[in-house]
Protein backbone atom coordinates (compact mmCIF):
# COMPACT_ATOMS: atom_id res chain seq x y z
CA UNK A 1 0.00 0.00 0.00
CA UNK A 2 2.84 2.73 0.75
CA UNK A 3 3.80 2.68 -3.09
CA UNK A 4 0.01 3.28 -4.21
CA UNK A 5 -0.57 7.36 -4.66
CA UNK A 6 -2.76 8.50 -1.58
CA UNK A 7 -5.82 9.22 -4.20
CA UNK A 8 -5.72 5.79 -4.92
CA UNK A 9 -5.78 4.05 -1.79
CA UNK A 10 -9.77 4.78 -0.61
CA UNK A 11 -11.79 2.66 -0.33
CA UNK A 12 -9.35 0.30 0.98
CA UNK A 13 -10.37 -3.17 2.03
CA UNK A 14 -9.18 -3.52 5.83
CA UNK A 15 -10.60 -7.04 6.18
CA UNK A 16 -12.38 -9.14 4.12
CA UNK A 17 -15.54 -7.45 2.80
CA UNK A 18 -14.98 -4.49 5.28
CA UNK A 19 -13.86 -1.13 3.67
CA UNK A 20 -12.90 1.76 4.79
CA UNK A 21 -14.32 4.77 2.68
CA UNK A 22 -13.71 8.71 3.17
CA UNK A 23 -11.36 11.72 3.11
CA UNK A 24 -8.85 13.36 5.43
CA UNK A 25 -9.72 16.48 7.31
CA UNK A 26 -6.77 19.54 7.55
CA UNK A 27 -6.64 20.58 11.76
CA UNK A 28 -4.43 22.90 12.78
CA UNK A 29 -3.11 22.81 16.32
CA UNK A 30 -0.36 24.64 17.77
CA UNK A 31 0.98 26.24 14.76
CA UNK A 32 0.92 23.07 13.17
CA UNK A 33 -0.98 20.99 10.03
CA UNK A 34 -2.84 17.68 11.22
CA UNK A 35 -4.80 15.28 8.96
CA UNK A 36 -7.85 13.46 10.88
CA UNK A 37 -10.30 11.00 9.35
CA UNK A 38 -14.26 11.77 9.75
CA UNK A 39 -14.25 7.86 7.88
CA UNK A 40 -16.96 5.98 7.11
CA UNK A 41 -16.94 1.89 6.78
CA UNK A 42 -19.04 -0.40 4.36
CA UNK A 43 -19.70 -3.78 5.76
CA UNK A 44 -20.76 -6.16 2.88
CA UNK A 45 -22.29 -9.27 3.97
CA UNK A 46 -23.88 -12.20 1.33
CA UNK A 47 -27.21 -10.50 1.35
CA UNK A 48 -27.17 -7.07 2.60
CA UNK A 49 -24.15 -3.92 3.30
CA UNK A 50 -24.04 -2.12 6.69
CA UNK A 51 -22.67 1.51 6.60
CA UNK A 52 -21.35 2.27 9.69
CA UNK A 53 -20.91 6.20 10.22
CA UNK A 54 -22.00 8.73 7.30
CA UNK A 55 -18.52 10.64 6.78
CA UNK A 56 -18.61 14.43 7.44
CA UNK A 57 -21.14 16.63 5.29
CA UNK A 58 -17.49 17.76 3.41
CA UNK A 59 -16.94 14.22 2.51
CA UNK A 60 -20.28 13.58 1.14
CA UNK A 61 -19.28 13.81 -2.80
CA UNK A 62 -16.54 10.96 -1.87
CA UNK A 63 -18.37 8.91 0.44
CA UNK A 64 -21.26 8.49 -2.44
CA UNK A 65 -18.14 7.71 -5.27
CA UNK A 66 -16.55 5.27 -2.99
CA UNK A 67 -19.74 3.64 -2.41
CA UNK A 68 -20.49 3.49 -6.04
CA UNK A 69 -16.90 2.21 -6.61
CA UNK A 70 -17.79 -0.93 -4.43
CA UNK A 71 -21.74 -1.51 -5.39
CA UNK A 72 -19.57 -1.91 -9.02
CA UNK A 73 -17.34 -4.15 -7.74
CA UNK A 74 -20.57 -6.49 -6.56
CA UNK A 75 -21.04 -5.90 -2.95
CA UNK A 76 -24.18 -6.32 -1.72
CA UNK A 77 -26.40 -3.55 -1.94
CA UNK A 78 -27.17 -1.03 1.42
CA UNK A 79 -29.91 -2.26 3.70
CA UNK A 80 -28.78 -0.63 6.82
CA UNK A 81 -26.89 2.25 8.32
CA UNK A 82 -25.44 1.92 11.88
CA UNK A 83 -24.61 5.56 13.82
CA UNK A 84 -22.43 5.25 16.41
CA UNK A 85 -23.88 8.71 18.04
CA UNK A 86 -25.30 11.36 17.23
CA UNK A 87 -22.60 14.27 16.14
CA UNK A 88 -22.28 16.00 12.76
CA UNK A 89 -18.99 13.75 11.65
CA UNK A 90 -20.60 10.63 12.34
CA UNK A 91 -24.50 11.11 11.20
CA UNK A 92 -24.28 14.21 9.52
CA UNK A 93 -25.33 12.90 6.24
CA UNK A 94 -27.90 10.40 7.68
CA UNK A 95 -30.92 12.36 5.63
CA UNK A 96 -29.18 12.07 3.03
CA UNK A 97 -28.35 8.08 2.74
CA UNK A 98 -31.97 7.46 3.85
CA UNK A 99 -33.17 9.47 0.81
CA UNK A 100 -30.74 7.84 -2.08
CA UNK A 101 -31.23 4.85 -0.07
CA UNK A 102 -35.20 4.16 0.24
CA UNK A 103 -34.98 0.51 1.20
CA UNK A 104 -32.10 1.37 3.95
CA UNK A 105 -33.12 1.13 8.10
CA UNK A 106 -31.13 2.87 10.42
CA UNK A 107 -29.94 0.84 12.98
CA UNK A 108 -27.51 1.54 16.57
CA UNK A 109 -28.35 5.03 18.23
CA UNK A 110 -31.09 6.47 16.87
CA UNK A 111 -31.98 9.47 19.47
CA UNK A 112 -34.15 12.04 18.77
CA UNK A 113 -33.74 11.41 14.60
CA UNK A 114 -37.58 11.13 14.35
CA UNK A 115 -37.94 14.50 15.42
CA UNK A 116 -35.40 15.79 12.87
CA UNK A 117 -37.03 13.41 10.30
CA UNK A 118 -40.58 12.40 10.65
CA UNK A 119 -40.94 11.50 7.53
CA UNK A 120 -38.35 8.62 7.82
CA UNK A 121 -39.36 7.45 11.80
CA UNK A 122 -40.85 4.46 10.35
CA UNK A 123 -36.96 3.51 9.25
CA UNK A 124 -35.48 3.95 12.38
CA UNK A 125 -34.19 0.78 14.50
CA UNK A 126 -32.98 1.33 18.04
CA UNK A 127 -30.42 -1.57 18.99
CA UNK A 128 -28.82 -2.67 22.74
CA UNK A 129 -26.10 -4.30 23.83
CA UNK A 130 -26.14 -7.82 22.04
CA UNK A 131 -28.39 -7.21 19.36
CA UNK A 132 -27.31 -8.01 15.96
CA UNK A 133 -28.11 -6.96 12.10
CA UNK A 134 -27.93 -9.73 9.81
CA UNK A 135 -25.93 -9.34 6.67
CA UNK A 136 -25.68 -12.34 5.43
CA UNK A 137 -22.85 -14.85 6.84
CA UNK A 138 -22.09 -12.06 8.99
CA UNK A 139 -23.98 -9.76 11.02
CA UNK A 140 -23.02 -6.85 12.83
CA UNK A 141 -23.45 -6.41 16.78
CA UNK A 142 -24.04 -3.67 18.99
CA UNK A 143 -21.44 -3.37 21.93
CA UNK A 144 -19.97 -1.60 24.87
CA UNK A 145 -19.08 1.84 24.06
CA UNK A 146 -16.30 1.91 26.20
CA UNK A 147 -14.69 5.24 25.23
CA UNK A 148 -17.53 7.18 24.09
CA UNK A 149 -18.80 11.09 23.39
CA UNK A 150 -22.36 10.69 24.14
CA UNK A 151 -24.53 9.24 26.67
CA UNK A 152 -26.53 7.19 23.84
CA UNK A 153 -23.39 5.88 21.76
CA UNK A 154 -23.05 2.44 20.55
CA UNK A 155 -20.14 0.33 19.00
CA UNK A 156 -20.34 -2.10 16.59
CA UNK A 157 -18.76 -5.16 16.06
CA UNK A 158 -18.61 -7.38 12.62
CA UNK A 159 -18.83 -11.18 13.95
CA UNK A 160 -17.26 -12.57 11.47
CA UNK A 161 -14.06 -10.96 10.80
CA UNK A 162 -14.39 -9.10 14.11
CA UNK A 163 -13.56 -5.80 13.54
CA UNK A 164 -14.69 -3.06 15.98
CA UNK A 165 -16.48 0.00 15.51
CA UNK A 166 -15.82 2.15 18.04
CA UNK A 167 -17.17 5.70 16.95
CA UNK A 168 -14.61 8.06 19.19
CA UNK A 169 -12.97 5.38 20.77
CA UNK A 170 -8.67 5.02 19.25
CA UNK A 171 -9.27 8.86 17.76
CA UNK A 172 -6.13 10.46 16.66
CA UNK A 173 -4.43 12.40 13.99
CA UNK A 174 -1.69 11.66 11.12
CA UNK A 175 0.97 13.04 9.24
CA UNK A 176 -0.31 14.17 5.99
CA UNK A 177 4.00 15.51 5.21
CA UNK A 178 4.96 11.86 5.96
CA UNK A 179 2.40 10.07 3.90
CA UNK A 180 -0.18 8.64 6.29
CA UNK A 181 -3.02 9.35 4.47
CA UNK A 182 -4.48 6.32 3.57
CA UNK A 183 -2.52 3.73 5.47
CA UNK A 184 -3.65 1.78 8.37
CA UNK A 185 -1.52 2.66 11.90
CA UNK A 186 1.00 0.02 11.82
CA UNK A 187 2.45 1.36 8.00
CA UNK A 188 2.42 5.02 9.33
CA UNK A 189 5.49 4.07 10.97
CA UNK A 190 6.89 7.52 11.99
CA UNK A 191 3.28 8.35 13.38
CA UNK A 192 3.98 8.96 17.45
CA UNK A 193 0.82 7.64 18.00
CA UNK A 194 0.81 8.05 22.09
CA UNK A 195 1.27 11.83 21.24
CA UNK A 196 -2.01 12.16 18.52
CA UNK A 197 -4.01 10.15 20.97
CA UNK A 198 -2.97 12.37 23.84
CA UNK A 199 -4.11 15.61 21.62
CA UNK A 200 -7.26 14.46 20.77
CA UNK A 201 -8.41 13.81 23.69
CA UNK A 202 -7.40 16.62 24.74
CA UNK A 203 -9.14 18.31 22.58
CA UNK A 204 -12.66 16.30 21.74
CA UNK A 205 -13.24 13.77 25.02
CA UNK A 206 -13.24 16.30 27.67
CA UNK A 207 -14.23 14.12 30.02
CA UNK A 208 -10.96 12.43 30.14
CA UNK A 209 -9.56 14.90 32.10
CA UNK A 210 -11.69 13.60 34.72
CA UNK A 211 -11.53 9.84 35.09
CA UNK A 212 -9.38 7.66 35.79
CA UNK A 213 -8.62 5.94 32.49
CA UNK A 214 -6.73 3.17 33.97
CA UNK A 215 -9.98 1.52 34.47
CA UNK A 216 -11.34 2.87 31.21
CA UNK A 217 -8.08 1.44 29.23
CA UNK A 218 -8.54 -2.14 31.60
CA UNK A 219 -12.21 -2.34 30.29
CA UNK A 220 -11.20 -2.01 26.97
CA UNK A 221 -8.78 -4.54 26.98
CA UNK A 222 -11.58 -7.12 28.78
CA UNK A 223 -13.72 -6.07 25.43
CA UNK A 224 -11.09 -6.91 23.09
CA UNK A 225 -10.56 -9.92 24.40
CA UNK A 226 -13.68 -10.72 25.34
CA UNK A 227 -14.74 -10.59 21.92
CA UNK A 228 -11.58 -11.50 20.09
CA UNK A 229 -11.05 -8.47 17.89
CA UNK A 230 -8.46 -8.72 15.16
CA UNK A 231 -9.14 -5.14 13.53
CA UNK A 232 -10.24 -1.91 14.85
CA UNK A 233 -11.77 0.69 12.73
CA UNK A 234 -12.12 4.54 14.72
CA UNK A 235 -13.91 6.99 12.52
CA UNK A 236 -10.93 9.72 13.95
CA UNK A 237 -7.56 7.69 14.07
CA UNK A 238 -5.98 5.20 11.15
CA UNK A 239 -7.27 1.55 11.50
CA UNK A 240 -5.60 -0.77 13.38
CA UNK A 241 -4.62 -4.46 12.55
CA UNK A 242 -2.01 -5.35 14.96
CA UNK A 243 -4.04 -4.61 18.19
CA UNK A 244 -1.89 -6.57 20.37
CA UNK A 245 1.10 -4.09 19.24
CA UNK A 246 -0.92 -0.89 18.76
CA UNK A 247 -3.47 -0.68 21.29
CA UNK A 248 -1.02 -0.11 24.66
CA UNK A 249 0.48 2.95 22.20
CA UNK A 250 -3.38 4.48 22.02
CA UNK A 251 -3.69 3.92 25.54
CA UNK A 252 -0.40 5.29 27.00
CA UNK A 253 -2.00 8.72 25.45
CA UNK A 254 -5.05 8.45 26.87
CA UNK A 255 -3.32 8.18 30.50
CA UNK A 256 -0.87 10.78 29.67
CA UNK A 257 -3.90 12.94 28.27
CA UNK A 258 -5.99 12.53 31.90
CA UNK A 259 -3.04 13.64 33.60
CA UNK A 260 -2.60 17.21 31.95
CA UNK A 261 -4.80 20.04 32.29
CA UNK A 262 -7.43 20.68 29.82
CA UNK A 263 -5.78 23.15 26.86
CA UNK A 264 -8.92 24.17 25.57
CA UNK A 265 -10.38 23.68 21.43
CA UNK A 266 -8.49 24.73 18.57
CA UNK A 267 -11.04 28.03 17.94
CA UNK A 268 -9.66 29.11 22.07
CA UNK A 269 -5.79 28.60 21.78
CA UNK A 270 -6.54 30.34 17.89
CA UNK A 271 -8.45 33.55 19.70
CA UNK A 272 -5.54 33.33 22.47
CA UNK A 273 -3.38 33.67 20.12
CA UNK A 274 -4.36 36.74 18.28
CA UNK A 275 -4.95 39.11 21.24
ZN1 LIG B 1 -16.25 12.00 16.70
ZN1 LIG C 1 -4.43 12.59 5.58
Amino acid sequence: MLDVPVAQRMPREIAPGVFWIGDCLVQRHKGGEYHGYNAAFLVSGNDASILVETGHPKDFPVIERHLNVLFERGVAPLKFLFVTHQETPHCGGLGRVLKTFPDALLVGDVSDYHLAFPQYEHRMRSMKEGDEIDLGGRSLMAVEPVIRDLRTTWWGFDTKERVLFPGDGFAYSHYHEDGHCGLVAEEAVSLDLPDVSSTFADLALFWTKFADMNVYCDRLDHLIERLGVKTIAPTHGLPITDVMATVPKVQEGLKAAALKPESGTNEKTSMVAAE
